[in-house]
């Protein structure tokens, strides 16, 4: 699914920051793998290039055999919208539309009919046991739940690969364990998993652990 090879990035600045060093590493589809490592090791920076959020310097990484590279934002865009779901820490829920609306949403502008995309985030919403909350705003939420229906939202594209930043960064460490079963269940279902995160706890229920440090993957 993921094929990196001698990736390097830096940013730029009147002392260039190098964030990823020669990184190679190549993920199943099918894997549930964790990314490791102290804050400011480049963990986020890795999981954007493997997002298509961000660019790289040099190597090559090929996504689903697609090589990923000096792509226009377009194509980037576009590539990112078919084969990619995220979750984020903060959840990024749209704070005046209901669980369902924000399930619904990358739908919309993929111009599916209301009724089909309403009818699609309902069964999303229910697989993530949330068809009770489908009309609640975020506010209305506990933590757990707005991830859920983050969860439900990343996934109601059908993306080829779940990318996910600090999922329980924000979550006490009960319900970071509930969410960490709801990766397990998808992953179960076949979906491939990548999660960063510094929780030693979450990183536990992934099936592989790569550790980064200082840019590099040791
Ligand atoms: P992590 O997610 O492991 O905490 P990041 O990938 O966010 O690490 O950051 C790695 C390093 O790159 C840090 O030193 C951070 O300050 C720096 N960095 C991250 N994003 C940028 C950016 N857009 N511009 C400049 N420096 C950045
Ligand atoms: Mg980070």
């Amino acid at each position: 699914m993921i094929s990196l090879k001698d990736i390097n990035k830096s940013y730029p600045g009147v002392v260039p920051l190098h964030v990823l060093k020669d990184i190679n590493l190549t993920i199943d589809k099918g894997e549930l793998v964790s990314i490791m490592g102290a804050s400011g090791s480049g963990k986020s920076t890795l999981l954007n290039i493997l997002g298509i959020l961000d660019n790289y310097d040099s190597g090559e990484y090929y996504l689903d055999g697609v090589l990923i590279k000096n792509l226009s934002e377009n194509k980037a865009a576009d590539l990112r919208n078919y084969m990619i779901g995220f979750v984020f820490q903060s959840f990024n829920l749209i704070s005046y539309k209901n669980a369902l609306e924000n399930v619904a949403l990358p739908l919309f502008y993929r111009g599916v009919s209301r009724r089909q995309r309403n009818k699609l985030a309902m069964e999303q919403l229910e697989r993530m046991g949330m068809g009770d909350r489908a009309t609640h705003l975020p506010s209305e939420l506990s933590g757990g739940q707005k991830q859920r229906v983050a969860i439900a939202r990343a996934l109601i594209t059908n993306p080829s690969i779940i990318l996910a930043d600090e999922p329980t960064g924000a979550l006490d460490s009960k319900t970071s364990k509930e969410v960490m079963q709801v990766f397990r269940d998808l992953n179960a279902d076949g979906m491939t998993i990548v999660i960063v995160t510094h929780d030693p706890g979450v990183g536990e229920q992934t099936n592989r652990i790569i550790r980064i440090a200082d840019g590099r993957i040791i």
